[in-house]
């Protein structure tokens, strides 16, 4: 993983009661986390989160505005590429205006089961890769998610492989179309059914800088998932 810091985003969504949401703020709380990493639980459900660095918290979609307590907006979520129209274009808008706030971005991309089965995964990948590139110059506030729509939510997790695979043509595309530096130093996590049975042998890719959870990430497992690189 070279220089990269490891990076773990919970993405809560609106999931979970204030009970649950309680109950897993209490156990992030008591976690040994190690400090350096980073936790991006959701908006105002996740106020109750100590703060360990000054990185603990995020929100999705819609916030653009810099708050103290919420650096991190996660943009570009299949879900709302989907759900909401949102275009290539649009999101990449989205991340060059959140980055104008002064907000950290997680911009996820992914292929649909078609794309994957049609063989154009790398092409989408690109394609929604080459669209921010196109609207950013700074890539320091940026962690790119591969998060293959397929994936969300299914319990249908990419293969350890299938995740190296692509992070390794994201890394490619950034040396070649950015600059050798920003492919260097960018983080490129994965995101898709990770849990904590499966997150240690992803985590041990060589271009998997981290995760973005869902499901998980309201669960106590999520702690092992944040600890899946140590
Ligand atoms: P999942 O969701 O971990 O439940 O598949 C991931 C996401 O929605 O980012």
């Amino acid at each position: 993983m070279a220089s990269r810091k490891f990076f773990v985003g919970g993405n809560w969504k609106c999931n979970g009661t204030g009970e649950d949401v309680k109950k897993i703020v209490t156990v992030l709380n008591q976690a040994e986390v190690p400090s350096e990493d980073v936790v991006a639980g959701q908006g105002a459900a996740a106020a109750g989160l100590r703060r360990r660095s000054a990185e603990l918290l995020g929100a999705q979609g819609r916030r653009l505005h810099r708050r103290d307590q919420v650096p991190w907006v996660i943009l570009g979520h299949s879900e709302r590429r989907a759900l909401l129209g949102e275009s290539s274009d649009f999101v990449a808008d989205k991340v060059a205006y959140a980055l104008t706030q002064g907000l950290k971005v997680i911009a996820c991309i992914g292929e649909t089961l078609e794309q994957r089965e049609a063989g154009t995964t790398m092409d989408v990948v690109a394609a929604q890769t080459k669209a921010i590139a196109e609207k950013i110059s700074d890539w320091t506030n940026i962690v790119l998610a591969y998060e293959p729509v397929w994936a969300i939510g299914t319990g249908k997790v990419a293969t350890p492989a299938q995740a190296q695979e692509v992070h390794d043509g994201l890394r490619k595309w950034l040396h070649s179309n950015v600059s050798p530096a920003v492919a260097e130093l960018t983080r490129i996590i994965y995101g898709g059914s990770v849990n904590g049975a499966n997150c240690k042998e992803l985590a041990a890719q060589p271009d998997v800088d981290g995760f973005l959870v869902g499901g998980a990430s309201l669960k106590p497992e999520f702690v092992d998932i944040i600890k899946s690189a140590t």
